[in-house]
């Protein structure tokens, strides 16, 4: 095509992974790197033998490029528009969609052929988030082709990547609307409204990507005594109200995860004085509460491996939470664990947990191996994509 586009050559051999549709350009691959080169700027990336590998978003650090095509494809609001139309497809057909469903993630980065991009919906309003220099500066247009989906009825985009680019880049990424302004901030998931606050909350402000495993928790909820651990928003605690639990307590360390979740369950149950929210810390919750006061533990932390180099140390707070809860748990009791950790594989996570367990002596039996959700797809090219894991236990 027409466009002119620096041009990044690779070592010999270093083209391998592309032409197995990996989509990063590691740093050290690079043979030969145009001087006048910018953070964010849209590439051309070569073999050494002059075979086009694809275009992309050149950024300073390990990965040095992610790639938005193999082709010589114009990185345009069109190339936008094509890839949320089939972004927005895709959930159509996953059936998430819905009157009574209007959360889930439009964009999961390299898993929707975006790499940097993440998109969660909620309701009328998207909220984008950038992981890369070069999104950040397609933000205006990634907010124009948003709007412009045809049927998606999505009126406000508000940009939150303030604590999600590389600082170094030096963007001063500001959080806030690009396209329209606040109306409501209540959503729907699996027909159970939730506040949702992307202005103060945590990531996107909802876990979107634990949406299936709490339908799966409602099932099991029926008259048990419900500990959700690490609540955030509550969303494990709202289905399993709804699952008809005797009680729920939920936890959180932090003070506004505990007003939210309360808040969400006044939300869907007015009045229903089976829920009590704490703030406190997990491991001293665990440590003072009685053997046999919950027959349903939910275990979900923030990731304890945020890099490769904190993974010693997360395993072993793992070990140390699951084996909190192991020792407490009631006789028949079902323990839903999880990490969110990407650098924590499904083996090291069964093993933190395997050894938790055979501390405790009990007899433990796996009834489900979770994961995302399919609006989180993993690009089978790039198994990173990859990162919820969580066990469902049995424990006699
Ligand atoms: N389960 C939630 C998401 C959990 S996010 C959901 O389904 O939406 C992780 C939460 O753990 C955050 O709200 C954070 O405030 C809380 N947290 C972090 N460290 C903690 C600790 N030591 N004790 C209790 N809560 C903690």
């Amino acid at each position: 095509m027409s466009q002119q586009l620096k041009t990044i050559t690779l070592k010999r051999g270093k083209e391998e992974s592309l032409l197995r549709f990996h989509p990063w350009v590691f740093s050290g691959a690079i043979a030969n790197l145009p001087d006048d080169i910018e953070e964010g700027e849209v590439v051309k990336v070569i073999a050494s033998d002059g075979r086009l590998l694809g275009v992309g978003h050149y950024e300073i650090g390990s990965i040095a490029v992610r790639i938005l095509d193999s082709a010589d494809t114009d990185i345009d609001e069109a190339f936008f528009t094509e890839r949320l139309r089939q972004a927005w497809a895709l959930r159509r057909r996953l059936g998430l969609i819905r009157t009574d469903n209007s959360t889930f993630r439009l964009v999961h980065g390299e898993g929707d052929f975006l790499p940097g991009c993440v998109v969660d919906v909620y309701g009328n309003t998207a909220v984008l988030q950038a992981h890369s220099p070069g999104m950040h500066y397609a933000r205006q247009i990634i907010a124009n082709a948003l709007v412009a989906l045809p049927d998606a009825g999505i009126k406000n985009v508000y940009y939150k990547s303030e604590t999600t680019l590389p600082f170094k880049a030096r963007l001063d990424p500001v959080n806030d609307y690009l396209i329209g302004g606040f109306e409501t901030n209540i959503a729907t998931e699996n027909g159970l409204k939730f506040n949702i606050d992307w202005l103060k909350g945590q990531k996107t402000g909802f876990f979107v990507d634990q949406r299936d495993n709490r339908a799966l928790l409602q099932k099991y909820s029926q008259d048990a005594r419900v500990l959700n651990m690490f609540c955030y928003t509550g969303g494990f605690s709202v289905y399993a109200m709804r699952g008809g639990a005797q009680l729920v307590h939920s936890v959180d360390s932090s003070a506004k995860a505990v007003t939210l979740t309360d808040a969400n369950i006044e939300l869907n149950f007015p009045g229903d004085n089976r829920h009590k929210a704490f703030a406190q810390d997990a491991f001293k919750y665990l440590a003072s509460m009685e053997k046999g006061e919950y027959d349903l533990i939910i275990l979900d932390p923030p990731a304890f491996a945020k890099h490769r180099s904190a993974v010693r140390n997360a395993m072993i707070g793992y070990r140390r939470l699951n084996a909190a809860a192991f020792e407490k748990i009631a006789a028949g009791g079902i323990l839903f664990t999880f990490s969110c950790s990407q650098a924590i594989s499904k083996e090291q996570f069964r093993l933190a947990v395997f050894t938790a367990a055979a501390m405790s002596g009990r007899k433990v039996r796996i009834l489900h191996q979770l994961t995302q959700p399919a609006d989180h797809p993993v690009n089978i090219y790039h198994p990173e994509g990859e990162y919820l894991k969580g066990l469902v236990l049995y424990v006699e």
